[in-house]
């Protein structure tokens, strides 16, 4: 049953994967006892593929318990009178390491006394229910090392083939010698097409509204291309837009740093993990909420689950 709902609930967070291992081994030794039906989490990472970090088991907790009310329900409503458990014993001291099992306990109405019966088992991790886990409102951001940042753009990827550059540097100077180029020619594409309609003087007619109407996208498109360097220069980081990166990839943005040897552009990657649901998180831009700025956006829900960013503590909070 939990199974069927994990398949519903697809999903690339890791905390969707452990428990999706978790789930189908319970399942495969369901006739036997229940010691054969813990695993550690090492075990558990390196059946789904992750690499086991320190504060794994938080994220795949929260992503458990934030959807443990509809698990409950869904229970309910197949028939089902018991709910399962995510177990945690262990842990405590070298060499003992935590196991993590789901046991089924009886499923009861009311919030309470569901708590009370939970909490009686001191030692567990999640022996505590979604009401009295404090709602937690920072988030703390890292930069994932193994995926470095990839441009769509041939000739931007050259100029970033480094993951960063020099301002002043030849690269910088490529780079505003392309978007001064462009930049010109943008320029002088608008001012002759208005300055025909001046100089003929005649009423506007269609030719000249679609004139405009191509001046309009042009300027959009230039917008889109050079935002971000033009916006690094002032906000310190900036989200790249999608023209940027290749598609499928994740999002990353455009950071200027200030080093010993100068100040430099580098793209670079934040990452979290939601502390509402447990999902992954990603820089984004603010607007139209919070314009201009860089905000962390759940995957899931990009509009509710949204924190701020602080560049210089890598910490958030929520919005
Ligand atoms: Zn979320």
């Amino acid at each position: 049953m939990l199974a069927r709902w994990l398949e519903q609930e697809q999903s690339d967070a890791d905390g969707w994967h452990i428990l999706n291992e978790l789930t189908r081994r319970s399942l495969d030794r369901i006739n036997m006892s229940e010691s054969a039906r813990c695993f550690t989490t090492e075990e558990l990472c390196d059946w789904a593929g992750i690499a086991a970090t320190s504060n794994l088991w938080k994220s795949v907790k929260t992503w458990w318990e934030s959807r443990r009310r509809r698990v409950r329900l869904a229970m309910c409503r197949a028939g089902v009178d018991f709910e399962p458990i995510l177990d945690r014993r262990g842990g405590g001291g070298r060499g003992n390491r935590a196991v993590n099992s789901l046991r089924m306990v009886p499923l009861i109405e009311g919030g309470a006394e569901e708590s009370l019966q939970e909490t009686n088992n001191p030692d567990v991790d999640t022996a505590t229910g979604a009401l009295v886990v404090p709602i937690v409102e920072e988030v703390l951001y890292w930069q994932p090392n193994d995926l470095p940042v990839k441009l769509s753009n041939l000739l931007l990827r050259r100029l970033f083939s480094a993951g960063e550059m020099g301002i002043g540097s030849l690269r910088h100077n490529l780079l505003r010698f392309n978007l001064l180029g462009s930049s010109l020619f943008m320029l002088i594409f608008s001012i002759s097409a208005v300055g025909m309609m001046v100089i003929e003087n005649r009423p506007i007619g269609t030719r000249d509204l679609g004139l405009l109407f191509l001046v309009g996208i042009g300027g959009l498109m230039w917008w889109q291309q050079w935002r971000p360097v033009l916006l690094a220069r002032e906000d310190r980081i900036t989200p790249l837009p999608d023209e940027w990166l290749p598609i499928k990839a994740a999002p990353a943005q455009l950071e200027r740093k200030r080093t010993d040897s100068g100040e430099v552009l580098r793209l670079v990657r934040y990452v979290a993990t939601c502390p509402v649901c447990g999902g992954d998180m990603h820089l984004a831009r603010g607007a139209p909420e919070w314009p201009r700025r860089t905000v962390g956006r759940c995957a899931d829900a990009p509009r509710e689950h949204v924190f701020s960013f602080d560049p210089v503590k890598l910490v958030g909070h929520r919005l």
